[in-house]
């Protein structure tokens, strides 16, 4: 039998192994004993090792972190690394698509997690069970890695390769094709102040994560303590904001902003760098701590995304511009904080933008310290392992691979730049199911599906560049 005939006889199992983990809501969550990142995302682990045990496989689960599902022998390993957390549901579902039910209808399942990365993980496991089973020969043993804390810290991956070999190359199915050969280094640092004397700003709160811009920001202002209470109140107004309420002389102002994604800030409109405009004349020149802090953010961030005033504007050939995205902002009597998401270009180091932030932060009188850490990924086009992977593509959809890079990240950054993300999106040639007979919906957001005829052939992808990297 072909692989092609072998998958296809799997594919109402795939089905089946899909909406079992969709049905495991695995949203991070607080520790509990045995289950690191919450109940849920232990339980999805242990469902996917034990379908693992069910087809024959060898299985391997490190302590609820991560597990491998493996087949095959040799020293070296090949790496498919895929994640079973979800982000959480949210709003706006269908009533007849709930987000953990996993309804199979119209040749699709709907449910959270059924793209983003539950189904990949599925089809990766299949793409083994029918390797092994057709006897197809292997130089190396390959691994379908499982984490359970991509959409949050990657606390499973540094875990998992205290313990576990980092495969010797590998791929990533949690993205699009053709091929993603680079993903910008990603550094996170939060900027402190602390110990505030009373003053004019009582509090600001601006965003809700650190990789997304700022869709509003609210501050309160004590009237009594501002020079100039006409002028701030002329000011709100004709810099976009509104008085929201007011209780004696203590006002609340409210201005919205666009949200963007992270990794390019340059799409929204930062509602703080917003409010730090409109308070403006309450801390420039001053030169308390919580003046100081406001001027950094204004002066050194605003409404800039290139890094500019941080000095660290910078670029590079294969994968472009430095961005910044000033996502958290948070500011009372107790002390302020705020958080830079930067995503920096694949030939720079963490070390370029820290030399250059660090002293300028400590010279504001301000405390910086790291969030987030993630270096770059970057596999040149003339590599063997792009060559493997172009292989693989063609020979399947007939049609030669094309790079592309983003600021986002996959798992495949782990394999420290023996790895690249591959599929299962973006598929080339006409969709088997036309755009406008699938529900609006999408990953990350609400009615979230994946469809499977086409994950059927993001299958016979897949098994080709595994064996293409198994024998190359
Ligand atoms: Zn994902």
């Amino acid at each position: 039998m072909k692989i092609k005939e072998a998958l296809q006889a799997h594919e109402e199992d795939i089905i089946k192994g899909i909406q079992r983990l969709v049905r495991i809501k695995s949203v991070r969550e607080a520790p509990l004993p045995g289950a690191p990142f919450g109940k849920g995302c232990a339980d999805a682990l242990m469902e996917a090792m034990e379908m693992g045990r069910e087809l024959g496989l060898r299985v391997k689960n490190v302590d609820n972190y991560a597990g491998h599902i493996e087949i095959g022998s040799g020293d070296e390993i090949v790496g498919v690394l895929n994640h079973l957390d979800v982000v959480a549901e949210g709003t706006g579902w269908d009533s007849d698509i709930p987000p953990y039910e996993a309804v199979y209808k119209d040749d699709c399942i709907f449910g959270r997690g059924t793209y983003d990365n539950k189904g990949p993980a599925v089809v990766s496991l299949y793409c083994l069970k029918v390797i092994d089973d057709l006897g197809i020969p292997l130089k190396r043993r390959v691994r379908l890695i499982l984490g359970t804390d991509e959409e949050t810290d990657w606390e499973d991956m540094a875990y998992y390769f205290e313990r576990e070999p980092i495969p010797n190359l590998g791929f990533s199915p949690d993205m699009a094709y053709p091929i993603c050969n680079w993903e910008k280094g990603m550094l996170t640092l939060r900027v402190d102040a602390n110990k505030f004397e009373p003053g004019a700003i009582v509090s600001v709160n601006g965003g809700i994560a650190r990789n997304s811009t700022p869709d509003s920001c609210v501050a309160v202002v004590d009237l009594s303590r501002v020079e100039d209470s006409d002028g701030l109140l002329a000011r709100i107004d004709s810099l976009g904001g509104a008085v929201k309420s007011r209780d004696g002389d203590i006002i609340t102002i409210f201005r919205a902003g666009k949200a963007s994604h992270g990794s390019a800030p340059e799409n929204g409109d930062n509602a703080v760098a917003h409010m730090l405009e409109i308070l403006e004349p309450l801390y420039l020149g001053k030169d308390d701590s919580r003046s100081r802090f406001l001027s950094f953010a204004r002066q050194k961030v605003g409404y800039e995304t290139d890094g500019l005033s941080l000095g660290v504007k910078m670029e590079d050939e294969p994968s472009g511009k430095l961005t910044v995205n000033m996502g958290l902002f948070r500011l009372d009597d107790k002390g302020a904080y705020l958080t830079l998401d930067m995503r920096f270009p694949v030939t720079k180091s963490r070390e370029d933008l820290t030399c250059a932030i660090h002293p300028l932060v400590k010279s504001c009188g301000l405390e910086v310290s790291q969030a987030t850490y993630k270096a770059p990924l970057y596999v040149p086009p003339d590599s063997p392992l792009i060559a493997a992977l172009s292989r693989a593509y063609e020979r399947i959809t007939g049609v030669k691979p094309g790079l592309f890079g983003m600021g986002g990240g996959t798992y495949a950054r782990v394999l420290k730049n023996n790895g690249v993300a591959f599929g299962p999106g973006g598929y080339p040639g006409e969709p088997l199911i036309p755009p406008e007979k699938l529900r609006k919906g999408s990953t990350h957001s609400f009615n979230e599906f994946c469809v499977i005829p086409d994950f059927m052939k993001h299958a016979r992808l897949c098994a080709e560049a595994i064996i293409e990297l198994a024998n190359c």
